[in-house]
């Protein structure tokens, strides 16, 4: 028996529940999916969540393999489609390869404004030809 209390409203009612596919701030991300399993007490009454410090600093850990795992599938799904080399790509986002590959290795996380341009690149096609620095939009444009 919990003799634990929800913050919010008092209720004792707390179940342990699964928070995957929930959107969480994450240092500079405004919103990231989460896509690991993290189960923390939740009201019945009023869906309050009671997180332990336990609780809150295994959720930036599976914050942070989240980030991870998303940025080597974009990083592989632009390399695949692109048919290009990683440096190709480093010149793209404005990165040096140093970082990219530190990126894709998982031992850096890339700012919110890096991973953000690897998920365009990802999903929309003719981004990576507009985001090329040899690319010239206005010549292009006309
Ligand atoms: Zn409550």
């Amino acid at each position: 028996m919990s003799t634990k209390r929800c913050g919010e409203c008092g209720s004792k009612n707390l179940d342990l529940k699964s928070q995957i596919g929930k959107p969480y701030p994450w240092k500079d991300y405004p919103a990231v999916f989460l896509s690991k399993d993290y189960k923390v007490l939740e009201c019945a009454q009023c869906g309050n969540t009671v997180e332990s410090g336990a609780d809150v600093a295994n959720l930036s850990k599976l914050l942070q393999e989240t980030v991870i795992e998303q940025t080597q599938t974009f990083i592989e799904m632009i390399l695949t489609r692109e048919g290009c080399k990683q440096a190709d790509l480093a010149a793209h986002l404005g990165v040096s390869p140093e970082h990219l590959s530190e990126v894709k290795s998982g031992r850096k996380q890339p700012s919110f404004q890096t991973y953000n341009f690897l998920k365009t690149l990802a999903f929309e096609n003719r981004s990576f030809r507009v985001s090329d620095p040899q690319y010239n939009v206005l010549k292009k444009a006309i």
